[in-house]
């Protein structure tokens, strides 16, 4: 039996400014875009009483919370204290996997001899990076990853989740649907009319029905709603990366047929970057064929991108270089090369906060930052498929729309 334990960062951005400035413990703390256009990445609980939440645009925020206190980030603080949280994590076993600057599997199943049960560790890493840091991490310990981060997010703040072993599906079946990976709006809604608003019921419902409603995509949810979630914890330069990848319901051979996927993928890869505060100058194309074979083409960009166009230009080039006339079962679209502690001048601006921007990212870069940072607000609103930037569709609209229907969400969700 696995051990996994997902940790999460309490409201990580506002707590280290509260850390910081002992003025602000207790107030409401709002980090991200200060000027009209600009994005809330993260927010105090206090804060959130008011119905602040990250993405919302700041101007929004201000209505709500006309009291709070809004700072811009601190990108090479957070960085800095993410590593030392994370130097804390590696302690207790070498297969950690970031998501992010502030969340992270841990894979405790051979640690058990040298540090105790999975509950343990959660509880000595919790206070560890309370003493070592003086912020606070939230713990869920599962099996499998996904019951990990469910229990982590149900504890919130400050929480320690433990599911026994052998108890993952009970645990997970009074829960909604929408909590589990993959199960936006729209299939929520789709559910709902079948029957099923819990994932226990997901879990009992007729997999052929879900099959011929969903796809592959039903057996995979009724699989995970039943607990049965074998993703790995995937450690160091592999987890240092941030990809979509889908693999078709059948083949699909030629550019035309496979460009509308890799700009979807693209435009979910980027959106993951920014809600991350991530920027990455390497891209990397995966294709792997009908005969399950796979190549990989790398690109690294003159600098650093969190832009779904440009992260496409180049996975287009390089699908060229990748036979894409051959029978192909699966496309992955990846960023790594992270720079986030490098350029805290184009994060600043990437939210938009007025005299951050250093000359050249002006004008045209600060434009499509808006522009992204919209479309991470709708999309936030009415789920992923609802927008694509039209700007990116270089071909009819009608071979973009099979792009949301075809793929069925891989393992990287
Ligand atoms: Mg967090």
């Amino acid at each position: 039996m696995r051990a996994i334990v997902h940790l999460d960062l309490d409201a990580f951005f506002a707590a280290v400014e509260q850390l910081d400035d002992p003025g602000l413990r207790g107030r409401p703390v709002i980090v991200g875009g200060t000027s009209g256009r600009g994005v809330v990445c993260a927010a105090s609980y206090e804060a959130r009483r008011y119905g602040v939440r990250s993405a919302m645009p700041t101007a929004e925020a201000r209505r709500r919370c006309p009291d709070g206190v809004f700072l811009p980030p601190r990108f090479p603080r957070y960085s800095e204290l993410s590593r030392a949280v994370f130097a804390v994590y590696r302690r207790y076993t070498p297969l950690v996997e970031p998501l992010s600057l502030d969340e992270a599997f841990l894979d405790v199943t051979r640690s058990r001899a040298l540090h105790g049960d999975p509950e343990s560790i959660a509880r000595k890493v919790k206070s560890e990076v309370r003493e070592g840091t003086g912020l606070t991490v939230s713990a869920g310990v599962a099996d499998c990853k996904m019951a990990a981060k469910i229990a982590s997010d149900l504890g919130k703040p400050d929480g320690l989740v433990a599911v026994p072993p052998g108890t993952t599906a009970a645990f997970l079946a009074p829960l909604p649907v929408s909590r589990l990976w993959g199960v936006g709006r729209v299939t929520e809604q789709a559910l709902r009319v079948l029957g099923v608003t819990t994932i226990g019921e997901l879990a009992r419902f007729p997999e052929q029905v879900l099959v011929e409603r969903f796809g592959s995509q039903g057996a995979h949810m009724r699989a995970l709603a039943a607990g049965d979630d074998p993703r790995p914890v995937v450690p160091d330069e592999e987890a240092h990366s941030i990809g979509a990848e889908d693999t078709f319901e059948r083949d699909l051979s030629g550019e035309e047929a496979l460009l509308p996927t890799l700009l979807d993928q693209s435009v979910r890869v980027a959106r993951r970057l920014r809600e991350a505060g991530l920027r990455g100058r390497v891209v990397t194309l995966k294709v792997k064929y009908g005969d399950f074979t796979m190549v990989t083409r790398r690109t690294t960009l003159p600098r650093a991108t969190d832009d779904a166009g440009e992260i496409y230009r180049s996975i287009r080039a390089d699908l060229a270089r990748a036979s894409p006339e051959r029978a192909v079962r699966l496309t992955g679209v990846t960023v790594s090369g992270f720079s986030a502690e490098e350029e805290p001048p184009a994060q600043l601006d990437l939210l938009g906060t007025p005299g951050a921007s250093p000359p050249g990212r002006v004008g045209a870069n600060a434009k499509r930052d808006a522009l992204n940072a919209a479309l991470d607000a709708l999309a936030d609103r009415y789920g992923e498929a609802s927008v694509r930037p039209a700007t990116l569709v270089e071909r009819a609209p009608e071979t973009l729309r099979p792009a949301i229907q075809w793929p069925k969400r891989g393992g990287k969700g």
